[in-house]
């Protein structure tokens, strides 16, 4: 509460609570409902702790100005989750719960609708994908601007409403420039995220493509790229703005050994990596075990899973329900690039279920909702 209230604002309300109760959570101002399952000495929990006291800035004090806007509470709420992992467990939790909690399940496709103004007001548009925009907000304006901005919006809108375009206004004043560019690619039309592929020549003139798959639309982001040569880290910041094939050319760089782009993982993204030598060309591969997706979601009575994989690898699918329980199982070897797996439920009820996808070194887990 001391980390919320020294980044956002003072703790206005007189006391704070959270209540066990058979179903939860819900914020209500100074009395979270919190759910008794969730009561473990595994501190598991505890995104959802930060969660709901969160909204007592995001939310309770600052309410959202009506269903279009509802983002500013939930996407608000959701990012704290890794705020909270920030300032109580540290930077690596906190890196590791962007990509794996809110990244990941942000690229699975509850609809594709628009952040505002929502098809589905309880998915992870909303929510995980409104996140990744505040992690990708605070990352173009700068730690500083961010949180100044965060304070200010807090104070005008205090016990009052605040609207999505209220918002931008308060970013913009303290970033002393548009941030129209931004909120129209990741909030008011832009859908979906960017699938780069980074195309580098390792031995010929250097030059390095970024280029974007035309699936819902292009975005302009600031990108870092991070070169590797010998024992010497390089990084520089370009601007990449897709021409109308989605490619973005330098040939400003120097001569790497690798490169990767984005490597403190700002960007909500698919990456993978064509490096060019002037013998071969190698694969493409994607950088890392990543779940692209869990669709539809809401399903009845099957889910596909879809993820990629650097690497041919044992993978294992599990299934769990809100109580933990495992739901299903099933092992096997993953392909190296893209797969899909499957998962048909029809023996299951209606409910949030966990699905997690594990290999030797890695744990990806997404969540998804069984209506029947
Ligand atoms: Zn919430």
């Amino acid at each position: 509460m001391n980390s919320f209230a020294a980044n956002f604002g003072p703790f206005v309300f007189d006391r704070f609570g959270y209540n066990m109760a058979r179903n939860g959570d819900m914020e209500h101002a100074t009395s979270v409902t919190h759910y008794a399952g969730a009561v473990v000495a595994n501190r598991g929990w505890d995104w959802l702790l930060f969660h709901e006291m969160s909204h007592h800035w995001w939310g309770d004090w600052v309410t959202c100005g009506d269903w279009r806007d509802l983002w500013l509470n939930e996407g608000f709420a959701s990012y704290c989750e890794a705020l909270g992992m920030e300032w109580v467990r540290g930077e690596a939790d906190f890196r590791a719960y962007v990509k794996n909690d809110l990244q990941a399940a942000a690229r699975n496709p509850s609809g594709t609708g628009t952040i505002y103004d929502p098809d589905y007001f309880w998915g992870t548009i909303v929510y995980e994908k409104g996140a990744c925009v505040m992690h990708m907000l605070r990352y173009v304006m700068g730690d500083s601007l961010f949180f100044t901005a965060l304070q200010d919006y807090g104070q005008q809108f205090a016990f009052s409403t605040a609207t999505t375009a209220d918002f931008q206004t308060v970013c913009e004043t303290h970033y002393d420039s548009t941030l129209q560019w931004f909120f129209d690619q990741w909030v008011f039309e832009g859908v979906g995220y960017p699938r780069y592929e980074v195309t580098y020549d390792i031995i010929g003139p250097p030059q390095l493509t970024i280029h974007q798959q035309q699936t819902l639309g292009y975005f302009t982001m600031p990108i870092e790229v991070e070169g590797y040569v010998e024992d010497a880290i390089i990084r520089r910041t370009y601007w990449v703005e897709p021409d109308q094939n989605g490619d973005w050319l330098t040939t400003d760089i120097q001569q790497f050994d690798s490169v990767r782009i984005d490597p403190e993982g700002w960007i909500l993204k698919l990456v993978t990596y064509h490096l060019l030598s002037n013998t071969a060309s190698a694969p493409v591969l994607p950088e890392s075990f990543e779940l692209v997706s869990a669709y539809p979601n809401p399903f009845n009575p099957t889910l596909s899973i879809e993820f990629v994989s650097p690497a041919a690898q044992p993978v294992t699918l599990r299934a769990f329900d809100v109580q933990g329980r495992l739901a299903f199982i099933e092992s096997f070897v993953s392909s190296p690039g893209s797969n899909t797996r499957a998962w048909n439920a029809s023996d299951k009820s209606s409910g949030i279920y966990w699905i997690q996808l594990t290999t030797p070194t890695e744990t990806r887990t997404v969540k998804a909702v069984l209506l029947k």
